[in-house]
């Protein structure tokens, strides 16, 4: 395995290729986008494309801004609301809402004046579904995605809405404003691009133990159908620049709270603090890629100058392996009927041996790894 030596991403990450110099291509596509993104011009398009949306209003709403109760919520929805729309906000409800995800939540609603439409699945339905995620693709997150995207594109057609704001495009981001406009339809298709729905459906998770009526609520709308709505969606992310860190000042600004005992996990206080799902997500990257958080929230400071590498190498040389609060595991465990060991033996067949080895102890760990000596 081999780390940029700018930032500190292994080329194991997904996406992630080292060039001549043994820098990354998040590293590289970073300095491109300061070099050559005119960020004025991006939302002076923008201005245009909404000036036309908003001509097309049919009902109540301008657009929908999909929410959850993190930072980057309350700091989506008050871009939508300076730029002069009228948003519903729509959230999926994770079974594992921690009580300060509800409260800011709770905040973007009195705070910025909004109305919110909320789905919640049944419990039983959500404990088949996340463990079956957890069995065959190693993320218990993959229902809450599925759960947000479906029940977004539903609403926008059954409530005629023309316009969906969505804020980080993970797969597109920076990347082609024509494209999204030539093509501005989203769809199936465009969801499973994404790729953190691990290109199934939900009608490919139906087996004998969870039904095609329990997993109604993940259904995306027939593409046919959807196209005949007309619904068009944007990323904030492709018009603004998205720095976690001035999001959370301007989300903070608003009445969002970053948890109070510091980070949940990786090094951001404001980050991963609104499910305790979503540490359990993020955590089996350590077995399937040798990073974690960590490794994400140090590179994004380093990129950005805060940060320099020896720091970041020092923030994983404490944190590097991220295990996530024994509260969330906890209550993970309890809502599925299970041990947390039975968690980490679910998702042990996801371990990388490309990546990891045993030792002459029979412990795991990684060759070359950016801490010499680094003991798991
Ligand atoms: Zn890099």
């Amino acid at each position: 395995m081999k780390y940029c030596t700018r930032c500190v991403q292994p080329d194991s990450r997904p996406g992630i290729f080292l060039n001549a110099d043994g820098i990354c291509s998040a590293c590289v596509g970073h300095d491109e986008k300061i070099a050559s993104i005119d960020w004025g011009e991006r939302q002076r398009d923008l201005h245009i494309i909404i000036d036309e949306l908003r001509k097309k209003r049919r009902g109540a709403y301008d657009c929908i801004v999909p929410v959850s109760g993190g930072k980057d919520s309350t700091y989506q929805t008050h871009k939508v609301k300076e730029l002069g729309l009228r948003p519903l906000c729509v959230t999926y409800k994770t079974p594992l809402r921690t009580p300060l995800g509800q409260e800011n939540l709770d905040n973007l609603v009195k705070t910025l004046g909004m109305d919110l439409l909320e789905l919640t699945v049944s419990p039983e339905t959500e404990r088949k579904f996340i463990e079956k995620a957890i069995r065959e693709v190693g993320d218990c997150g993959l229902p809450q995605h599925m759960g947000i995207f479906s029940f977004t594109l539903r609403t926008a057609v059954q409530m005629d809405i023309p316009l969906i704001i969505w804020g980080e495009n993970s797969t597109l981001e920076y990347g082609g404003t024509e494209a999204q406009r030539n093509n501005p339809f989203l769809d199936r298709k465009w969801a499973m691009e994404h790729g953190c729905l691990k290109d199934r459906i939900a009608e490919d998770w139906v087996d004998e133990n969870l039904t095609r009526e329990e997993m109604e609520p993940f259904r995306f709308p027939d593409d046919d159908h959807f196209a005949r709505a007309k619904v068009s969606s944007l990323f904030l992310g492709h018009f603004y620049k998205w720095d976690p860190v001035e999001n959370a000042r301007v989300s903070q600004s608003l009445g969002f709270k970053p948890n109070p005992d510091g980070p949940v996990m990786g090094i951001y206080d404001f980050a991963d603090v609104d499910c305790q799902l979503i540490t359990f997500h993020h955590y089996p990257k350590w077995y399937k890629f040798g990073m974690t958080r960590t490794f994400d929230n140090v590179s994004v400071e380093i990129r950005n100058g805060r940060m320099s590498r020896e720091e970041g190498v020092e923030w994983i040389r404490k944190n590097g392996d991220d295990r996530p609060p024994e509260l969330h595991l906890a209550g993970i465990a309890n809502f599925l009927g299970k041990e947390v060991q039975d968690l980490f033996a679910m998702i042990e067949p996801f371990r990388n041996k490309d990546i990891w080895k045993k030792d002459d102890n029979n412990r795991w760990y990684i060759p070359d790894y950016i801490v010499p000596d680094a003991q798991f």
